[in-house]
């Protein structure tokens, strides 16, 4: 019996991302980017109005209100896909859509209801001025040339995974097709003497087939392309001829017939025509579970094909799929992200785990009080496909536990979460160690203030193990906490802090998600226990030593020098110290085929 992990290792070792082809853009969603896109064009392509008003020059509103209004001359209207074929002087004014170029000589726009327009209309007054009721600034209302994207700007780097923004993007390009890794095609074949299809009518002894429509659908839902051949039946010769129709296929995925049954011939024809791979994997439901190639025939394309044999229950169909079919789509689809999102729920009821297989349970999971809990979906028999259609999410009970009771925390994945939902963005950490008085604070302004001039969004933590400044007794924010509040907000001008009592000291990874996501470093001194990344501050005044142990460290900033095999960087020098962080954990953090980190250029 192999583990879970050992069988997906081996069925993603053999698969391979596909070649890339050149595809419509309403036929990519969901598919990988394979080139880099930049712009040919502005866009906006011309400097033009944000909204419904009056081009014009700010100089000639100076002073503008409702008392006492600037009149203007209108000297031309200009509508959203024409161009202005008047100039913009002093004392005059161009009416203008939204989405219209700016006339020439306007540097803003007054929006009609920033003008007497409806009361010049409604009272039949002189058209041909305007009154202006409010001072403009130089660029009020005007969406400047090239604001959105420059000429010349990459736009999608290869890898992105494109979503309805990105095919979006692409047409505002002007792309009408994009270059992406192509769709996998998947063979699907049911097997079973008991099988007839969807349409004929039950008689004694059979059953519907059912798992060439749910594979089917788990194929689309992870972007490849099904291939239905039908039920094969229990036989050598039946299987190995439908099988064959699957072969030019780039995956082949059975169902049945890899069990100890007399009449589990799926393996044989394995045996037979491919390579076997695997036959058990330390699960349940699915253990019986078959990885191989299948040689493609003579004559046809040459190579091999992947081959899983699922375990026919449809229950146990489906669990394999999630666990190994979907991840080898992916990865053929280019895709880099292939574990499905898991979150940690509270259990609801007990599951026992009888034979040491990592179970996975089907559960309800929804989220109460800032919580998510995981409801067990009644009878898991590996045939009750109603259990799966009930849950939305895997609770996953190792193989080394004998359970689970009420109450306890159970890891979760979720079956209808995207697997780029799992990668939710996380701030890059490195936290500042070493011996107190070494100037691990004095490295921490130093690098605040570096990445800020680099145009980063930084947070900082510190932990105050005397407790805090802003809580001290007599405070009126001290007061509510004694008098039992179980939190406390305090707010002034421009500022926000958040007092909560807890019941247990917090690790750092509970405190750092409360940063939020849009930070793109979070600096902590401290934590040495911690596991993120650490930079030790070595001073030789206090000693050769180091706090924490150099496997422990990322980079030791010392003034002296030391005899370990780690990289160091001198004290003081904050630039090589930050291009350290940046490069390490900064740009790595946002190097997934997104848009290229959100740092300002550095003039
Ligand atoms: P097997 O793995 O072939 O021994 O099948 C195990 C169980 O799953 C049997 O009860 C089969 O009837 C059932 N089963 C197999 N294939 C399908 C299918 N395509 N649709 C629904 N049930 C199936
Ligand atoms: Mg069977």
């Amino acid at each position: 019996m192999i583990s879970v992990e050992e069988a997906l290792k081996r069925v993603l070792d053999y698969v391979e991302v596909l070649e890339p082809e050149r595809r419509s853009i309403l036929d990519c969603l969901g598919q990988v980017l394979a080139e880099d896109v930049c712009s040919t064009i502005d866009i906006p392509p011309l400097d033009n109005s944000a909204m419904d008003g009056y081009a014009l020059r700010a100089k000639d509103t100076r002073g503008a209100n409702e008392s006492s209004p600037r009149y203007l001359v209108v000297v031309g209207e200009v509508a959203a896909g024409s161009m202005p074929t008047k100039k913009v002087g002093p004392g005059t004014a161009i009416r203008i859509m939204t989405g219209a170029p700016l006339p020439e000589g306007a540097d803003s726009v007054v929006r009609f209801e920033d003008t007497d327009e409806v009361s010049r209309k409604s009272s039949g007054g002189d058209l041909s001025q305007i009154g202006i009721l409010c001072q403009a600034k130089k660029g009020l209302n005007v969406r400047c040339r090239g604001e959105d994207i420059a000429r010349g700007d990459l736009i999608l780097k290869a890898g992105k995974v494109l979503r309805p923004q990105e095919i979006g993007v692409l047409a505002s390009l002007g792309c009408s097709n994009a270059l992406v890794i192509r769709r996998p095609v998947v063979a699907i074949l049911a097997t079973g003497d008991e099988l007839i299809g969807v349409d004929e009518p039950l008689t004694p002894g059979k059953i519907h087939d059912s798992n060439t429509y749910t594979i089917a659908a788990e194929v689309s839902r992870y972007g490849g392309i099904p291939k239905i051949l039908g039920i094969g039946r229990d036989s050598v010769q039946s299987l190995t001829e439908k099988i064959d129709e699957g072969l030019d296929a780039d995956m082949l995925i059975t169902s049945g017939g890899v069990s100890k049954g007399d009449y589990d011939m799926v393996k044989d024809v394995l045996a037979e025509h491919g390579e076997v791979g695997f036959w058990t994997v330390c699960m349940k439901p699915g253990k019986p579970l078959a990885f191989g190639v299948m040689k493609k025939v003579e004559g046809r394309r040459k190579g091999k094909v992947p081959h899983l044999g699922l375990p026919g229950n449809p229950v146990s169909a489906m669990i394999t799929f999630e666990q190994f079919a979907r991840p080898a789509i992916l990865k053929m689809m280019g895709k880099k992200i292939l574990a499905k999102p898991a979150i940690r729920a509270i259990i609801e009821d007990d599951v026992v785990n009888t034979d040491g297989r990592r179970l996975f349970a089907r559960v309800i999971v929804t989220r109460r009080g800032g919580q998510y809990h995981a409801s067990p979906t009644g009878p898991q028999g590996s045939g009750i496909l109603t259990s799966m259609a009930k849950a939305n999410g895997l609770a996953v009970i190792p193989e080394s536990s004998r359970g689970v009771k009420a109450g306890d925390m159970v890891d979760v994945q979720m079956l209808d979460w995207g697997e780029e939902q799992g990668e939710v963005k996380t701030v890059p950490i490195v936290s500042i160690v070493g011996k107190s008085r070494s100037g691990k604070t004095v490295l921490m302004e130093q690098l605040i203030a570096e990445f800020k001039r680099r145009g980063y969004k930084v947070a900082a933590l510190k932990h105050s193990r005397g407790g805090m400044e802003i809580d001290h007794p007599g405070k009126d924010s001290w007061r509510y906490a004694q008098a039992g509040s179980d939190a406390v907000l305090i707010s002034s001008p421009y500022k926000l802090a958040f007092i909560k009592s807890l019941d247990h000291d917090l690790d750092i990874e509970e405190i750092l998600p409360l940063f939020g996501p849009e930070f793109d470093l979070a600096l902590v001194e401290g934590f040495k226990k911690s596991k993120i990344p650490k930079i030790e501050v070595h001073r030789k005044g206090l000693g050769d030593d180091l706090l924490c142990s150099p496997e422990e460290l990322s980079v030791i900033v010392t003034d002296g020098s030391l005899d370990i095999d780690i990289p160091q960087l001198p004290w003081g020098d904050t630039v090589a110290i930050a291009d350290f962080i940046e490069k390490n954990y900064v740009l790595k953090s946002q190097d997934s085929g997104s848009l290229p980190p959100r740092r300002k250029r550095v003039r």
